[in-house]
């Protein structure tokens, strides 16, 4: 997958919210949307553009293609599979999302940020059900066990790090984790009630169903 090399902290400005692209950074005082809750360039401060139904479709497509870290082309595909699934289209959307290895890497707190949570996972830290899980865009299902690979649990990351990572964490009520093992494993897959509540799924599914 290509790399976005755009300047984080614009992403977010220029979408008017909070993307958590630079981990713990997104957390604190130094974060660009708490110093300049502005889009960038000479008009941002001035400027609030009035967006069209179009313009606000967009940009809450970009704002979840952004949030999870993935490419256009990817990211409409993972839409179309999930659209053609019983049910309904923005919770299969969503749950395919929050289900890739990189996102469930995120959400149990290995990785403060999800291109982080990608970067462990391409680096081959982890197996899932016992077999090496290097691939970010794997899918786990309901009782998939992931667990840090032995000699990576002996590396400073995981040594030092980890357990003040784990505190901060708020962990989904989908996901387990054994902090001892560093192993998780995934419970149910995430409801209704446990997807993303601050992106609107039916403005992407009408963005994707022009
Ligand atoms: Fe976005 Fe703030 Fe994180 Fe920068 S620090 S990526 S502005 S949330």
């Amino acid at each position: 997958m290509g790399r976005n090399i755009d300047n984080k902290c614009k992403q977010c400005r220029r979408l008017g919210e909070k993307l958590f692209l630079k981990g713990e950074r997104c957390y604190g005082p130094n974060c660009a949307m708490v110093k300049r809750n502005y889009a960038p360039g000479i008009h941002g401060p001035k400027k609030k553009k009035r967006l069209s139904d179009y313009g606000l479709q967009l940009a809450e497509k970009q704002k979840a293609k952004k949030l999870y870290g993935l490419k256009e082309k990817q990211f409409r595909l993972t839409f179309v599979k999930a659209s053609k699934k019983p049910g309904d289209s923005g919770h299969n959307f969503f749950r395919a999302l929050e289900m890739r290895m990189d996102n469930v890497i995120y959400r149990l707190g290995l990785g403060s940020s999800r291109a982080q949570a990608r970067q462990l996972v391409n680096h081959a830290h982890f197996t899932l059900n016992g077999k090496k899980a290097s691939i970010a865009s794997m899918v786990v299902k309901e009782g998939d066990e992931i667990k840090v690979k032995p000699k990576s649990q002996k590396s400073p990351y995981f040594r030092n790090n980890i357990a003040e990572k784990l505190k901060k964490n708020d962990l989904p009520s989908w996901l387990s984790f054994n902090e001892k093992e560093l192993s998780a494993k995934v419970l149910h897959e995430p409801k209704e009630s446990e997807l993303p509540q601050d992106i609107n799924a039916q403005v992407i599914i009408e963005y994707y169903s022009k």
